[in-house]
């Protein structure tokens, strides 16, 4: 897709649990080359937004358009096919197997068999494939002298990382971060912003979940708020950093 023209589209979005409804008639666009946060307090249902895109949960309501295709309700591994890849809240990892292990994980979703054929009768010319494409994703973000390490044998910082290039293995058009920089320190988070930054700068689009409102105001051009699953704000840093009702709700006045 060309630079700055609409790629992701959420339309009418809703999702209800029971009567609860975490999220209450979003809509948004994120274009091709962007990257763009969703902000909000805790519940506000960013998780939830990023479970109906990633076809993880069905909306209740409204469509969610990629690249032109609508793929509401379409399996997350069919996502991952046409190119949308994410990552979790809690680290998803298999602490005992090593790095390169994780990471060809991600990178079977994207091969024809699938992830569950390819694991079960993996033929050796796919997983020479997989393996090179995940040898690929390690080199992105420098890990590659730790490919053979348990996964358990990383700092947290590290372990993110490892889940970033897991998705990147796939090839992703866009990839979805949820909460990367949660509970990483100062420096991880610097080395976290500039890992995003190499990998929008080689074409892909972000969107991510984000708490950390520095951390956010030094990476995104766009940030929308959310707030009881409704959306309450959207602009560029600057905008969002003087707008009152995101002062009001999320900053604490
Ligand atoms: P956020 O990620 O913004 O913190 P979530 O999307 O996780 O918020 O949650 C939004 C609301 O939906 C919360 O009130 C949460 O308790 C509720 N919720 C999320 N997932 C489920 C679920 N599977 N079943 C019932 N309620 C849920
Ligand atoms: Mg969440």
């Amino acid at each position: 897709p060309k630079r700055g023209s609409p790629l992701l589209e959420v339309s009418g979005l809703s999702k209800q649990f029971g009567g609860l409804t975490a999220v209450d008639n979003v809509n948004f666009k994120v274009n091709a080359g962007e990257i763009v946060a969703l902000i909000g307090p805790n519940g506000a249902g960013k998780s939830t937004t990023f479970n109906l895109i990633s076809g993880a949960l069905r909306p209740t309501k409204g469509t969610v358009t990629f690249a032109g295709q609508n793929l509401t309700s379409e399996k997350p591994l069919h996502l991952v096919k046409v190119g949308v890849a994410r990552t979790f809240q809690h680290v998803k990892l298999r602490p005992n197997m090593s790095l390169l292990e994780n990471v060809m994980l991600g990178a079977y979703s994207r091969t024809k068999t699938g992830f569950l054929a390819g694991a079960l009768h993996l033929d050796a010319t796919v997983e020479k494939q997989v393996r090179a494409q995940a040898a690929l994703a390690l080199q992105r973000i420098g890990l590659l002298d730790r490919a053979d390490d348990m996964v358990s044998s990383l700092p947290l910082g590290q372990q993110r990382a490892v889940e970033i290039a897991r998705a990147l293995a796939s090839d992703p058009v866009i990839l979805l971060l949820d909460e990367p920089a949660a509970g990483l320190r100062r420096l991880e988070k610097e080395q976290l912003s500039h890992l995003l930054k190499e990998i929008s700068a080689a074409g892909v689009t972000l969107l991510l979940v984000e708490h950390d409102m520095e951390f956010v105001m030094g990476l995104v051009d766009r940030i929308i708020m959310l707030d009881f699953g409704k959306q309450r704000a959207e602009g560029t840093p600057e905008e969002i950093r003087s707008n009152p009702v995101v002062r009001e709700a999320y900053l604490g006045g």
